[in-house]
This record gives structure tokens, C-alpha cells and sequence, in this order.
């Protein structure tokens, strides 16, 4: 049949694609972990819409319920209107995600993306401590526009926004980064307790339980916890993004579940559909609803469609069976790191549940990472890299992955990594 013609890609589409802009190939069809090519070539999917996509593609659950809204003519657009939707879906987060893990949350629709949650979060956090500061943490990553870029800490990416030490926010090294483990929480208390250190106290401090972008990069329980502590006894907010790491990705459905903190705002996204289509949340403590009617608006917040797969995707969280199943996939990503550390010292892997990190900074750095990726395409996966320099191999299959695709995508990652 020829090579795919992509050309059309290429003279028309902006060059700056990051993520699988190296796959010169057209998919057309999606059902689960696989995807189909025009070619008729098949490749598993551990990218998963960079954790867009925890439940697989089209899952069938989801796909029936968005079929027959659209069968029946549902509302598409009600801006602010109260629609039976949006009804729903607030029921349904409440009954199956929140209460549940005793959370008590008001709900902003802040937007179509995970950027707009967090701009809404930093937004929301400043009007109400009255204070301008951020504190965020070297290797985040929180969103494209100016104020999310702001707290991302990459450099690079913060340069070519312009806005490089701007909007008084303050990075912290990450507890355990790449540059080894730092004492981040104590770091904090002196700065504060330092009346000369230049830096007031902020509003927020905004951290995610797991750095995915970064390189899946973990905070640990214990960090957390004294985080938690610390900007509790300052009356600093809390904020978590779980854009990436929610949705059940790390096992629990917030990544902090796993260290009992409650954070005053969590920013949602990604998998919080379940199916692809853009919804983003920002979730706060009911005493900081301080906005007055109009302060936050935009047209495509809350998009009902996505209402209606975001209320299928919460009850999944409440059948018989479902969390039972996912520990079992999360084991065998678990295994296949622990058999690559083994063959080979210096790869080092991060990660838990979903999430693998495969970094091979110590051997190989950027271009074994890119080497590994193309293989895998060349085998029939598609995976993507993350970190500073594309050194880490970032796996995320779907939650709900079958054992033979799974097994598929390891042994392909297996053979990539371990047979040079
Ligand atoms: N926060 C985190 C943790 C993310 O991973 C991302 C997206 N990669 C964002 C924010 C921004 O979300 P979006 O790309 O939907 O604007």
C-alpha cells in the first residue's frame, strides 16, 4: 500500500508537536490498548493520551451511554444553564469518587483543559489568602499558559513563554528529583521562619503527588504528610495536581490518597471523561468558594457530552469487581521493572501502579530512550519518553488493559531494553 502519506501533516500542521510526533503513521480506529492504523498495522497503546485514557479506548460502559445521549438529543452546549447532565455528573462524583474517601469538595468547571484547571487553582488560592506567592517544585510540570507555566519548573519550557522568574513563585527542589533526595519541607520552614530570605509567605503551595512529565519523579507518603503539616501550620493552601496522576493511574484515584492528606484544591483532568473528551476540574475546600458570579467564566467549561462519559467513568468506580481487578497489570509492570534493574544496574525505575518510569539517564540518556521507543514502534507499541532530556520511558498502559496486551507491550519493552 505504500508509505502513509502524511505529507499533508507536514506541510499544514505546525512543526511543534512534541509528544508522537515521531510516528509516521495514520490511526483512524481505537478499542481498548489497541489502536488501527489505515495501513492495517495494530500497535498497543501504553501512551495512553498521556494518561487521557485510563479506561482503554471506547470502552464499551462509556461508549453506550454517550450513543444513546446523542441518540436522544441531549443538550451539547448549556454554558451555565443547569442541565440533567451536568446534574449527573456532580451526583455521580460525589456518590462514587469523593464521599467515599471522605472529601467534601466544591466543584469549578474551570475549563476545557488541564491548564485551565490550574490557572482557576492559582486564581482561586490568591483571592483567597490575599497573598500573591507560589511555591511549586523543580521538575513540575502544571500547564501551557502564562500563569501555569509559571509554577511549571522546567526552564526551558518557562524561557520560551516568557515568563521566566515571574509572578513571585518560588521553586523547591522536589524531595527526591534528579538531583538526588533534599530536605524540601525543611527548606520551606526556613524560608519562611527567615525574615531576611527574601520570600514572603504565598498563597499556595502547588506540588504533584508524582511528577510525570518530570520523569516520574514520587513523592513519598511520609513527604506529603509533612507538606501537608507545614502548610497547614503557615496557612498556606494545598494544592495537588492530579491532571496526571489521578484517576486511579497510581492505584488509589488521587495519587494522595495513599498518604491520607486532604488538600485544600485538586486540579483534574485527563481521565476524568474517560473517554477523550476535555473536561477539567478544579476541586476546593467549601470555605474558599470566595469567587463572585462572573470572576471565573468561559464558554466551553463543562461540556456536556463529556458530563455524560464523566458520570459513566465515575460509576465504574462503584462496580462490583473493578478495583479487585487493577492491582493484578500493575504487579507485572511492578515485575518487568524490577527485571530490568536486575539484568542491568544503572537503569533505574520509578513509579507505582500504571505508572512506569524506565530512566536511563545513567546509561544511555536521551538517545538509548529514543532508540527504545523506536524499536517499540517498529514492534507494534507505542510508548513515549519524559524527563529532562526524553531519558525516561514512560509507561502507561490502561487501567483495564487484557492480559495478552499487556504481556504484548512488555515482552516488546523487554526485547528493546534487554537484548542490545
Ligand atoms: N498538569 C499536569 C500534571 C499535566 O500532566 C498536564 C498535561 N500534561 C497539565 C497540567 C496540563 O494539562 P493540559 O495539557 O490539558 O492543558
Amino acid at each position: 500500500s505504500g508509505p502513509p502519506d502524511v505529507a499533508v501533516f507536514e506541510r499544514h500542521e505546525s512543526h511543534v508537536r512534541s509528544y508522537c510526533r515521531k510516528f509516521p503513521v495514520v490511526f483512524e480506529r481505537a478499542k481498548g490498548a489497541r489502536l488501527y492504523a489505515e495501513d492495517g498495522r495494530v500497535f498497543t497503546d501504553f501512551f495512553c493520551g498521556a494518561g487521557t485514557l485510563n479506561y482503554g479506548h471506547n470502552p464499551s460502559p462509556i461508549k453506550s451511554r454517550i450513543v444513546d445521549y446523542l441518540a436522544s438529543d441531549g443538550m451539547m452546549h448549556g454554558l451555565d444553564m443547569y442541565t440533567g447532565a451536568k446534574r449527573s455528573f456532580l451526583v455521580a462524583l460525589t456518590e462514587h469518587i469523593l464521599r467515599p474517601r471522605g472529601l467534601e469538595y466544591t466543584v469549578q468547571f474551570s475549563g476545557p483543559t488541564g491548564t485551565d484547571a490550574v490557572e482557576a487553582a492559582l486564581k482561586l488560592a490568591r483571592k483567597a489568602t490575599g497573598r500573591r506567592g507560589i511555591f511549586a517544585f523543580s521538575g513540575g510540570y502544571h500547564g501551557m499558559s502564562r500563569g501555569s507555566l509559571a509554577v511549571t519548573g522546567n526552564g526551558r519550557a518557562r524561557l520560551a513563554g516568557g515568563v521566566h522568574g515571574q509572578d513571585e513563585v518560588t521553586f523547591i527542589p522536589y524531595e527526591d528529583g534528579p538531583q538526588g533526595p533534599f530536605d524540601s519541607v525543611g527548606f520551606i520552614e526556613r524560608l519562611l521562619a527567615d525574615s531576611s530570605s527574601g520570600v514572603e509567605k504565598p498563597a499556595a503551595v502547588i506540588v504533584e503527588p508524582l511528577q510525570m512529565e518530570g520523569g516520574v519523579y514520587e513523592a513519598s507518603a511520609d513527604w506529603l504528610r509533612r507538606l501537608r503539616a507545614v502548610t497547614e501550620r503557615h496557612g498556606i493552601l494545598l494544592i495537588c495536581d492530579e491532571i496526571q496522576s489521578g484517576c486511579g493511574r497510581t492505584g488509589t484515584f488521587f495519587a494522595f490518597e495513599e498518604s491520607g492528606i486532604v488538600p485544600d484544591i485538586v486540579t483534574v483532568s485527563k481521565s476524568i471523561s474517560g473517554y477523550g473528551l476535555p473536561l477539567a476540574l478544579t476541586l476546593f475546600h467549601p470555605r474558599l468558594d470566595v469567587w463572585e458570579p462572573g470572576e471565573h467564566t468561559g464558554t466551553f467549561r463543562g461540556n456536556q457530552l463529556a458530563f455524560v462519559a464523566a458520570t459513566a467513568a465515575a460509576e465504574l468506580w462503584s462496580r462490583p469487581g473493578f478495583l479487585a481487578q487493577l492491582p493484578a497489570p500493575a504487579r507485572r509492570l511492578a515485575e518487568l521493572g524490577a527485571e530490568l534493574t536486575a539484568a542491568e544496574p544503572e537503569i533505574v525505575v520509578r513509579g507505582r501502579g500504571m505508572v512506569l518510569g524506565i530512566d536511563l539517564g545513567r546509561c544511555g540518556g536521551g538517545e538509548r530512550a529514543a532508540a527504545v521507543q523506536r524499536y517499540a514502534f517498529d514492534h507494534g507499541l507505542i510508548v513515549e519518553l519524559s524527563g529532562r532530556d526524553d531519558e525516561v520511558v514512560k509507561v502507561l498502559p490502561p487501567l483495564t488493559i487484557t492480559p495478552e496486551e499487556l504481556g504484548h507491550g512488555l515482552g516488546v519493552l523487554r526485547a528493546a531494553l534487554l537484548t542490545r
